[in-house]
């Protein structure tokens, strides 16, 4: 079997120089914020605001492109990059100690359930079936972890003011974490929390993240970045096609439809774009419409099913009460084992849901065709060609 370190380079000398021409100018740049954080100097800046969601080089000596402390040998934006040459297989490699067959179009799984919070209230405020919140309280009551990294809305996080403006921030407690629940599609960049939590002397964290977040733990572990990369020490996924540029509420959903941020309660994606109003009401809005406002880094995104996470979560099925859970490494089987049987959530099997299983494999397989074929090829492989469009029948 070939193994990721095969071909691994011997010594890693890539620098912010090879970044910057291989993965930002190339369009792979997803803004994870990876390197912004592993930046041992801080001269790696980071706009977290609408059209912008990624790195830039502080430092003027050598200009955008080249980095001084690159030139002299420091290497840890590229360690810690999750869409820099051979990062799947490499992160396949560290958790799984092999790399993913082609017919695991979402990755290395250990078990498919469906899960849902016991406990109504954290059910209720999550997205689908509050598994997220769920988990993340029973890992602080564990003590498996101090705090969480994960996203929080503009303005008082308790409130939950409906600014929409999606924030990286830290949970803490309890009260916390419910304030942070569900899904806002705009992107939060929450490794960026990192910083705060380690001033605060957090030091074991769960980070909740869409899957190019979430590859960057393991990556960071793979290749050694050192330090930075110690107090993650779960990693919660989060199912992703793509997130939308905050332009999205101002230039359509108020310009066309005169739904105003402030007024929305609730937003979801299933097939179309899903708002609940303050005043009770519901719209659905066209995903081709929205399409417009893809955010640049999810366009050539390849990973739907958050392949590096200890468990991925996601939203697709019959049920919309229900967290499709993917549980890939022996700490989140340990950990959803020990939550099954404590009754802290409700699983079944997502084999007894066929739309689930289904939609799991047709998005991964969408995702991994948007892979350019000038980059590693790894994540394009075993990804079946696209069925030709029968030809029109000829008019009678
Ligand atoms: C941008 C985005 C796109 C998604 N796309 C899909 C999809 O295409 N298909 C699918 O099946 N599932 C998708 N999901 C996952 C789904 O929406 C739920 O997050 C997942 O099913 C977990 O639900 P829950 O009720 O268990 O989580 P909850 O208990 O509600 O917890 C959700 C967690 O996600 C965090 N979070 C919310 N918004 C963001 C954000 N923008 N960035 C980072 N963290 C955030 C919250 O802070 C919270 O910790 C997406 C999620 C996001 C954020
Ligand atoms: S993908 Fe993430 S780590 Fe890589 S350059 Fe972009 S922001 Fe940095
Ligand atoms: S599609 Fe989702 S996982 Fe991929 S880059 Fe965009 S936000 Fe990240």
């Amino acid at each position: 079997m070939a193994t990721a370190t095969d071909t691994a380079p011997t010594r890693w000398t890539a620098q912010w120089k090879e970044l910057y021409d291989e993965v930002i100018e190339s369009g792979l740049c997803t803004g994870c914020a990876g390197c912004v954080i592993a930046c041992p100097h801080d001269v790696i800046g980071y706009e977290h605001e609408e059209k912008h969601y990624k790195p830039f080089h502080l430092e003027e000596e050598l200009g955008p492109e080249n980095c001084i402390h690159g030139e002299k040998g420091c290497t840890s934006c590229t360690r810690a990059c999750p869409r820099f040459r051979m990062w799947e297989t490499q992160a396949d490699e560290h958790l799984f100690g092999r790399i993913r067959e082609p017919d695991e179009m979402w990755g290395v799984a250990r078990q498919l359930l469906l899960c849902r919070a016991s406990d109504e209230m954290i059910h209720d405020v999550g997205q689908d079936g509050g598994f997220v919140g769920a988990m993340l309280i029973w890992l602080l009551e564990h003590d498996y972890i101090d705090a969480a990294l994960t996203s929080f809305l503009d303005g008082d996080p308790a409130a939950q003011e409906s600014s929409w403006k999606a924030r990286p921030g830290i949970a803490r407690t309890r009260d916390e974490i419910i304030a942070s629940a569900g899904s806002r599609y705009t992107y939060s960049a929450n490794t960026l929390a990192m910083k705060q939590a380690l001033d605060e002397g957090l030091d074991r964290l769960a980070l909740v993240g869409m899957s190019c977040q979430s590859s960057v733990p393991p990556i960071m572990w793979a290749r050694k970045v050192g330090k930075i990369s110690k107090p993650f020490v779960f990693n919660i996924g989060l199912l992703c096609s793509k997130t939308f540029d905050d332009a999205i509420f101002a230039e359509l959903f108020e310009a066309k439809y005169g739904l105003k941020r402030g007024e929305m309660v609730k937003m979801n994606i299933k097939g179309v774009f899903q708002i609940w109003m303050r005043d009770g009401s519901y719209h659905e809005v066209d995903l081709k419409e929205c399409h417009a406002w893809t955010r640049e880094g999810c366009v050539l995104c390849p990973d739907f099913a958050a392949e590096h996470a200890d468990i991925s979560t996601g939203g697709i099925g019959e049920d919309n009460d229900w967290t499709l859970c993917v549980v890939r490494t022996e700490l989140g089987e340990e950990v959803m084992n020990r939550m099954v049987a404590d009754g802290s959530v409700v699983a079944r099997p997502a084999e007894t849901d066929e739309k689930a299983m289904k939609l799991l494999r047709l998005l991964s397989v969408v995702s991994r065709r948007r892979w350019p074929k000038t980059a590693d090829p790894a994540p394009a492989i075993g990804v079946p060609a696209p069925k030709k469009k029968k030809a029109a029948a000829p008019a009678p």
